[in-house]
């Protein structure tokens, strides 16, 4: 896969040599056991894979040349350009704005810029509209479009199964970037709907059944469907595409449900089925797969709890915390400043929605077990810093470089 120049204060010494480590091992990606620090007194278990993706990684070396390129110009994010805070905030300390912020808000008015700003496309990508109103005030919305390709890969989708007279279903959160913007671009090809999970697809369901009044279908979808849509008309031929961060087995969960609903609806047999439901298979990125089925092998270990990092509003990593989450104490923090002390951690809580401090975190035994992984646009570097921060609150831990060596002799024998 291609090798992107992004700044070195955003890999890590130890984090980043043990991922390509085990990469040269296993370049088809068949083996997903994590990684064992035995540090001694603790043990820590790395995931197969985590942390910055291709989409991540091309949005940030454009985003830097960007800013390399126009040292004299004004230059805006139209909203954070991934989910993660180290980012974000790197940029805007080297003097980057952001034009909206995660939910669409409207932070710079459209009428301060000028063709002479420079405005980065974030890897979500954007609305058709946003491209429309870019153009016209004169910006070049193609010099750097940071869209990553497994986005754009969904659109495509969506536009072929709309070319063949299908509605699009989209699985995704309907104020999150890329949901809004698949959603732009999915409903110039087709009726577009968002289902956001699957309760909402049973909502869904009754209008493709007819159990309930189409008149309902507007005020409970209000938002989350495109102009024009007829529930009556458009839901007798779909299909499913997702955001491609969504949980794999969630995306499954609705498409076979919807599958279901159409096979029962118009009593079709086995080969019938297309004509009323698009083969899409499921839209998630590479990514999303590989860190979730390294998710589900690093929850085989028995462990104490889990550390998962990256920004909280990061839609691939809470899902991590909610498969987490499901086996043992999770703490979703976004760095190692979140671990105050040996007994205190500051975590985010996704039920809440808010930080909350759990105390005795850490185990009274041991060795104690700590699982450890992060979302797709974590830097190493952080998960470095939180590994290093567990590390040292046992004294007699085994050095970093033993265990290295270690780790390095047994994946070369
Ligand atoms: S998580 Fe997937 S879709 Fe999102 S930026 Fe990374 S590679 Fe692209």
């Amino acid at each position: 896969m291609k090798s992107f120049n992004i700044p070195d204060y955003y890999r890590s010494t130890i984090v980043s040599p043990l991922k390509e480590l085990r990469r040269k091992r296993d370049k088809l990606k068949r083996d997903f056991s994590p990684t064992l620090l035995d540090f001694g007194p603790v043990q820590i278990l790395l995931a197969r894979h985590f942390g910055f993706c291709y989409g991540v990684e091309n949005a940030i070396e454009i985003a830097y040349k960007a800013i390399s390129e126009n040292p004299k110009k004004r230059i805006f994010l139209l909203s954070e350009m991934i989910h993660n805070p180290e980012v974000n905030g790197d940029l805007l300390s080297r003097g980057v704005r952001f034009l909206m912020d995660t939910a669409g808000r409207q932070l710079v008015p459209w009428e301060e810029l000028t063709q002479d700003d420079i405005v980065i496309i974030p890897a979500f990508g954007t609305t058709l509209e946003t491209q429309q109103k870019l153009s016209a005030i004169g910006l070049d919305v193609e010099r750097y479009n940071t869209t990553c390709p497994f986005v754009e890969k969904v659109w495509n989708k969506a536009n072929q199964i709309g070319q063949k007279a299908y509605t699009v279903v989209v699985h995704g959160k309907p104020t999150h970037e890329e949901t809004r913007a698949t959603f732009s671009h999915s409903k110039e090809a087709a009726p577009t709907v968002v289902v956001k999970d699957l309760a909402q697809a049973q909502r869904l369901a009754k209008y493709i059944t007819g159990e309930l009044p189409r008149e309902q279908f507007f005020q409970e979808f209000n938002g989350q469907y495109s102009e024009g849509f007829d529930p009556a008309r458009d839901l007798q031929r779909i299909g499913v595409v997702n955001q491609t961060t969504m949980l794999a087995s969630d995306t499954q969960g609705i498409a076979d449900y919807l599958k279901q609903v159409m096979i029962q609806t118009y009593t079709l047999l086995p080969d019938e089925v297309e004509r009323r439901f698009a083969n899409t298979r499921d839209t998630l990125c590479y990514a999303t797969n590989d860190n979730q089925d390294a998710t589900y092998e690093l929850l085989t270990n028995k462990a104490d709890f889990a550390i998962v990092a990256g920004g909280y509003n990061s839609s691939n990593t809470s899902h991590i915390v909610e498969l987490c989450e499901e086996k043992l104490p999770t703490y979703f923090i976004e760095s190692e400043q979140k671990i105050l002390t040996p007994t205190l951690i500051r975590h985010f809580d996704l039920h809440q929605r808010e930080e909350v401090v759990t105390e005795n975190y850490l185990p009274t035994h041991e060795p104690a077990t700590i699982l450890l992984t992060c979302g797709a646009s974590c830097p190493d570097a952080v998960v470095e810093g939180i590994l290093l921060k567990l590390v040292s609150f046992f004294p007699n831990a085994r050095s970093l470089a033993t265990v290295m060596t270690d780790i390095q002799q047994s994946y070369s024998a």
